[in-house]
């Protein structure tokens, strides 16, 4: 092909792409100006509408389907550009986060992130390596059934033991089987009970990388996890937007109203309905914590540190500034948590107007009765206090919480509740005592105890 030939190429692929497009809707699908180069979403999490291409450059949005605002998940992939440099246009406001897109080279497989210099406003560029025949872009790091599915697999010894469990919510709209967790020793004495949800918005992935954490500080082979297992009854709803978060929606803000506003009057939701069942029942008065994972707007202030939600209720409220001090001072992973980051009620977005649509979880969990602590944590998509989030460290944060509960469930326990640490070697948890309770001169298991 000659440089004229090469010029005059695009432009009619280009003109045959606005005269497809008039024809029919633009929809997810491959880019039909390029015969070459095939742009989809025909995959689990999959979520892009593709509007032209011209030469080089793929014009493109976001599939906003039922959601009433503007939102900004994205996730696609592009097979045929080996050895091409393309430019990726969005149509609208800016949806690449403040790491540019997420990229994975294995079919979602690994991710990495591209970083902020591939893009510019609402568009990014990618070089193709000559043989890289599949490569997929995401507004994050997409997190899918098959991963969830790849996480009990690796901790099937647990599972044998009867100590994870996976069973059955509910059926979702679309006839998915909805997945419920259940952690705990089945000769333990469980005196507390632990709630976790995510995904009430399916697009946050990340909530589900922190939900493996606390997942896995509860079923490696430490003290701590098997404290946790003996002490504490877990229950975990990794996908509340099941449907959600198979089809790639945004999932925030659906009409009429999203999962997470579903928790008033009759729930427009099988699975709102059916944790609204089963945790009421399952709490049965013992002392109970009850976090929903979730990742907050695109980017600027209180979107780019880890931060807590606080309650329009007083007494939880004041729950999570017990906690927030505990995590603040436990935390070991590379995700930092400030307690001075959370958002009280009242400020920013978090006022009783951003919930006229119905209530959230966190604010039906903490009335009910025996909740002490009920929670929203917003973890955010790129980058924590100037960190890159990874599934890695993502996870870490998770295992964060997870010491940051054994020290509040300890703390707050009634007398007689539960047994002090019962072990005859050295504390694992001096770390922590010496941290939150000890004196720092403290060099006494026996003192560590005697303060637990
Ligand atoms: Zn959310």
């Amino acid at each position: 092909m000659n440089p004229c030939q090469r010029r005059l190429l695009p432009l009619l692929v280009s003109a045959l792409a606005l005269i497809g497009c008039a024809l029919r809707a633009c929809h997810a699908g491959a880019a039909e100006s390029d015969p070459q180069i095939r742009l989809d979403a025909d995959y689990p999490g999959g979520n892009i509408l593709v509007e032209r291409m011209d030469g080089d450059k793929i014009h493109i949005r976001q599939d906003l389907r039922d959601t009433s605002t503007w939102w900004f998940w994205w996730n696609f992939r592009v097979r045929g550009a080996a050895g091409r440099t393309l430019t990726f246009q969005f149509a609208g406001e800016n949806p690449i986060g403040v790491l540019g897109p997420a990229l994975s080279r294995d079919d979602g497989g690994s991710w990495s992130w591209l970083g902020a210099e591939s893009a510019q406003g609402a568009l990014f560029r990618y070089a193709f390596a000559p043989q890289e025949s599949s490569v997929r872009f995401a507004f994050a790091v997409p997190y899918q059934q098959s991963d969830f599915d790849a996480f009990v697999a690796a901790h099937q010894e647990r599972v044998t033991r009867g100590q994870l469990q996976i069973s059955r919510l509910c059926q979702s709209r679309k006839g998915r089987p909805v997945p419920l967790i259940h952690v705990a020793e089945p000769q333990g004495e469980p005196s507390f009970r632990v709630l976790v949800t995510a995904r009430h918005h399916a697009c946050e992935s990340m909530a589900s990388f922190v939900l493996e954490g606390l997942l896995r500080a509860f079923l490696v082979d430490t003290e701590s996890a098997d404290w946790l297992r003996r002490h504490v009854e877990l229950i975990a709803v990794p996908f509340v937007d099941c449907d959600g978060v198979a089809d790639g929606d945004q999932g925030k803000n659906r009409t009429p109203r999203d999962h997470n506003r579903d928790y008033a009057g009759t729930s427009i939701y099988p699975e709102t309905a059916a944790i609204r069942a089963m945790a009421s029942a399952w709490v049965d008065g013992k002392l109970t914590v009850a976090l929903d994972l979730h990742c907050p707007w695109i980017r600027g202030p209180h979107n780019d540190v880890i931060y807590m939600v606080g309650s329009s209720l007083e007494s939880v409220a004041s729950e999570q500034k017990m906690f927030a001090e505990i995590l603040e001072r436990v935390r070991t992973g590379p995700l930092v948590y400030r307690a001075a980051d959370n958002l009280p009620f009242g400020q920013a977005w978090n006022t009783a107007t951003n919930f006229s649509q119905g209530m959230s979880f966190a604010r039906w969990a903490g009335e009910l009765e025996a909740v002490k602590l009920s929670t929203t944590f917003e973890i955010p998509y790129a980058a924590a206090g100037g960190t890159p989030v990874t599934p890695e460290n993502a996870r870490a944060f998770g295992q964060d919480l997870a010491a940051a509960l054994r020290v509040y469930l300890l703390r707050s326990r009634k007398p007689g509740q539960v047994h002090l640490i019962r072990q005859t070697g050295p504390c694992e948890m001096r770390a922590i005592c010496a941290t939150v309770f000890c004196d720092t001169s403290s060099s006494g298991v026996r003192r560590s105890r005697r303060r637990w």
